[in-house]
């Protein structure tokens, strides 16, 4: 529920709702805004009867959110969120992020050249994994750590920001130290527990879809990481489980209208997962960027043949080279740009 408060409304008027709202035994979300402050009632589970706050001096009128999720709902905030990251970067805006490099880091040569062929060809963001859920426990695990370390370095070097998955509570603080966005991955989706370690942290969070969730669980997912104290979600559609093994996943588009609709929060693209296969990267990139989405997410190894996870969906730097260019135009059509590395942007 929502308590819309009258244009200039007091300040103790609005202290005497949210003092309402915790002595009714729920909790209070004061959100100041340009024409007037709103105050969200949460931790309700059912419609609560709202007559004894409307009643308040102050209160304009009161508003039932109807979705499931409610929070990340636009009911909820009309305003897209737009989620700062260090070196003035934005998701949300006007700006299409790309986060590009290997599934997987593998080794520090490796990550290097992965980085700087990113970097070069105007990513602003390192995507790899330092710890991967794999289907078989034979598959490669990630150098977990010291992959971290790696992570690190190749930051330093190239100044490229990093997002890398956690995959479990014990190693979350430490992915924390070294991620400047934590993933939580596809599988992990609807692990709540961690969905709610990741709300306590101060860090972006971005949030895959689940192998076969629906939009609503995934907007659901997300709200368990509001409803714990942290706003800064970016979700990611990376394709969903279908019938025809022609592609790895079912590539759905459409989710970044959705989203856009329901949700204040942005959305980016995973169209290496959701195709499965490099030579249908690209054209799902530039649909992607032409959807709307708020940035990409792309993997790209210096030798595929050679990655130890996911090589066959991923690009060859010169593809990703092409990739961007495309992305821009693409991009700059629709009235939006892609973000270009710091000392470019400067
Ligand atoms: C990944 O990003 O490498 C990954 C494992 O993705 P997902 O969780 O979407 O399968
Ligand atoms: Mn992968």
């Amino acid at each position: 529920m929502l308590i819309v408060m009258r244009h200039g409304a007091p300040e103790e008027d609005i202290s005497r709702v949210a003092a309402t709202i915790e002595e009714m035994g729920y909790q209070a979300r004061a959100m100041p805004g340009k024409q007037r402050t709103t105050v969200g009632l949460v931790g309700n589970d059912g419609r609560v009867d709202g007559s004894r706050l409307a009643a308040l001096p102050g209160v304009q009128e009161i508003i039932h959110v109807t979705k499931p999720y409610k929070q990340v709902s636009r009911e909820w905030k009309a305003e897209t969120t737009v989620v700062r990251l260090r070196n003035g970067l934005t998701v949300g805006g006007d700006e299409v992020v790309v986060m590009a490099g290997p599934c997987s880091v593998e080794s520090e040569q490796q990550i290097l050249e992965a980085a700087r062929a990113v970097r070069e060809a105007g990513a602003t963001v390192l995507r790899a994994g330092a710890y991967k859920p794999r289907s078989s426990p034979y598959s490669f695990q990630g150098l977990g750590r010291a992959g971290l370390e790696l992570l690190a370095r190749a930051r330093e070097e190239t100044g490229l920001l990093i997002v890398t998955e956690a995959m479990d509570a014990e190693e979350m603080d430490f992915v924390a130290e070294t991620a400047d966005i934590i993933q939580i991955g596809a599988r992990n989706m609807q692990n709540y527990s961690l969905l709610k370690r990741a709300g306590r942290l101060g860090k972006p969070i971005l949030l895959k879809r689940g192998l076969s969730a629906t939009i609503q669980e995934l907007l659901l997912s997300a709200e368990y990481i509001l409803a714990a104290g942290n706003p800064n979600v970016i979700l990611c559609e990376r394709g969903v489980r279908g019938f025809d093994p022609a592609t790895r996943n079912i590539f759905d588009l459409s989710a970044i209208a959705v989203v856009h609709g329901l949700s204040h929060l942005p959305i980016i693209a995973d169209p290496s997962h959701g195709t499965g296969h490099r030579d249908m990267v690209i054209p799902m990139a530039r649909a992607a960027v032409a959807a709307g989405a708020d940035g990409l997410l792309v993997e790209v190894h210096p030798s595929p043949d050679r990655a130890l996870s996911d090589g066959a969906q991923s690009l060859y730097p010169e593809q990703f080279d092409r990739m961007m260019k495309e992305a821009r135009l693409i991009a700059e059509a629709i009235g939006r740009r892609v973000a270009e590395p710091a000392e470019i942007r400067a």
